[in-house]
C-alpha cells in the first residue's frame, strides 16, 4: 500500500509541527480540528513518529525542516500502532464490560491500520468511554521509559461526555513530562473552553486534488478518470472519496456512482466545472448512457427534495446515497426548484429521441439547471 502523502496533504499543519520540533517548542496539547477524514490520524502518527524517530530527516526546507525517517524501529512501531508510548482512545459504540470496550477499540484500530483515512461509521451512537480515558490517565501517571516521548491521541474528542472530559482536565492542565496530547475535533468550540485555551489549535485544510488522485489510483485500483472525478467532487475531503470508492466495485454501481458524483457537482460546483466533468465522463456517441444519467438525476432530485420536507427516509429510491442526499437537500428548500429542474431534464430526454448532439444538449441542460438552482435559496 502506498502511503498517503500527509506532508503535502496537510502542508501547513506539518509546517507548524515540524518547526516546533526543530525549535524545541513542542506544545503539550494540540487540537487538530476539521472534518473527520482530512488526515488527522496520519498527521498525529507522523508527528508521534518524528518525536520518537531514531534518525529524523533534516531538510533545507524552512517550511518542513524535519520528517520522521519512517524506517527505524520506533517509526515502524508507531505507524503499525504497536508502540508502548502511543495511546489511542477512540469513540466506540455501547458496551457493558471493559473487555468489550477494548475489543471495540481494537476493531476500529484494525480499520485504521488498513486505511488511516477511514471515517467512523456507525448506526449506533458513539462515545469515548470514561474507563478508557481513566486508564490512560493512570498509565501516564507512571514514569515514561527514557528517551520516549509519549503521545496520547484522543480521536474525535467531541464524542467524549462532559463528565469524562472533566476527569481529563487535570491531565491537560498539568501534563506529565515527555508527553504530548493530541485531540482531534470537528470544531474546537465543541470542547471545554479550558481545554481549548490550553491547547495549540491546528486547522486541517482541504486536501489538494493531485494528492488524492495519486492515492486513489495507487490504493484503490481506480482508473485515472474515476480517480479524478472522485477527487474533484470530494471537496478536498479524502474520507468522503474513500467512502465512495466502494461504489466502483462493479459496472452497474459504478455508473450510478459516477452519476451521483456528477449530480453533486451540478449542485455544488460552478457551471463551467460541471460541464468539464460531464464532457469528460459521458460518452458522446451513446444516447443510452446519457439517458441513464438523466433518469438518475431525476430520481436524485426527487429524493433530495423529499428530504427537504421530511427526515424520514422511507419511500426513497436511492437508499445507497442517503447521508449525502440529506446534506444536498438544502438546495431544494424551494419546491419550485425541483419541479422546474425535473421538467428541464424531461425536455432534454425528449430531445435525445430526435437525435440531437448529446454533449451539446447536456451542456445546455446544465447551464439551464444551474440557473434554476440560483433562483432558489440554497
Ligand atoms: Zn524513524
Amino acid at each position: 500500500m502506498n502511503h498517503f502523502d500527509i506532508y503535502k496533504a496537510q502542508s501547513k499543519a506539518w509546517s507548524i509541527l515540524s518547526r516546533s520540533y526543530k525549535n524545541k517548542r513542542v506544545a503539550s496539547t494540540y487540537i487538530f480540528h476539521g472534518r473527520e477524514g482530512l488526515g488527522q490520524w496520519p498527521l498525529a502518527l507522523s508527528f508521534a513518529a518524528l518525536l520518537n524517530c531514531e534518525s529524523p530527516k533534516e531538510t533545507d526546507d524552512d517550511r518542513h525542516p524535519f520528517y520522521p525517517c519512517g524506517q527505524c524501529r520506533n517509526c515502524r512501531n508507531i505507524f503499525s500502532l504497536n508502540f508502548e508510548g502511543l495511546n489511542i482512545i477512540v469513540p466506540i459504540g455501547p458496551h457493558k464490560k471493559h473487555s468489550e470496550a477494548i475489543d471495540l477499540t481494537n476493531e476500529f484500530l484494525e480499520i485504521k491500520r488498513a486505511e488511516p483515512l477511514a471515517r467512523q461509521s456507525s448506526a449506533k451512537p458513539l462515545s469515548i468511554p470514561i474507563d478508557m480515558a481513566r486508564e490512560v490517565k493512570k498509565s501516564l501517571s507512571r514514569l515514561s521509559t527514557e528517551g520516549i516521548t509519549r503521545v496520547v491521541l484522543f480521536y474525535r474528542m467531541e464524542k467524549m461526555l462532559a463528565s469524562s472530559a472533566d476527569a481529563l482536565l487535570k491531565l491537560i492542565e498539568e501534563p506529565p513530562s515527555d508527553t504530548v496530547i493530541i485531540l482531534t475535533a470537528e470544531r474546537p468550540e465543541a470542547l471545554l473552553p479550558t481545554v481549548q485555551s490550553r491547547a495549540q489549535l491546528i486547522r486541517m485544510e482541504r486536501v489538494p486534488v493531485e494528492v488524492m488522485v495519486d492515492y486513489l489510483q495507487n490504493n484503490y485500483d481506480l482508473d485515472a478518470k474515476k480517480a479524478q472525478l472522485l477527487a474533484r467532487i470530494s471537496e478536498g475531503l479524502p474520507g468522503f472519496a474513500l467512502d465512495m470508492t466502494a461504489g466502483f466495485e462493479d459496472e452497474e454501481s459504478s455508473s450510478r456512482t459516477v452519476g451521483f458524483l456528477l449530480f453533486k457537482s451540478l449542485l455544488i460546483d460552478s457551471g463551467p466545472k460541471v460541464v468539464s466533468l460531464l464532457t469528460e465522463m459521458v460518452n458522446d456517441r451513446d444516447h443510452s448512457e446519457a439517458e441513464e444519467l438523466l433518469r438518475l438525476w431525476q430520481s436524485l432530485i426527487r429524493d433530495s427534495a423529499y428530504f427537504a420536507v421530511t427526515d424520514d427516509s422511507d419511500g426513497l429510491v436511492n437508499v445507497d446515497f442517503v447521508p449525502e442526499l440529506k446534506k444536498l437537500s438544502r438546495f431544494f428548500n424551494n419546491a419550485k426548484v425541483a419541479e422546474t429542474m425535473t421538467a428541464d431534464i424531461k425536455n432534454t430526454l425528449a430531445d435525445f429521441r430526435v437525435n440531437v448532439h448529446i454533449q451539446a444538449a447536456l451542456v445546455a441542460l446544465v447551464l439551464q439547471l444551474k440557473k434554476r438552482l440560483k433562483s432558489g435559496p440554497a
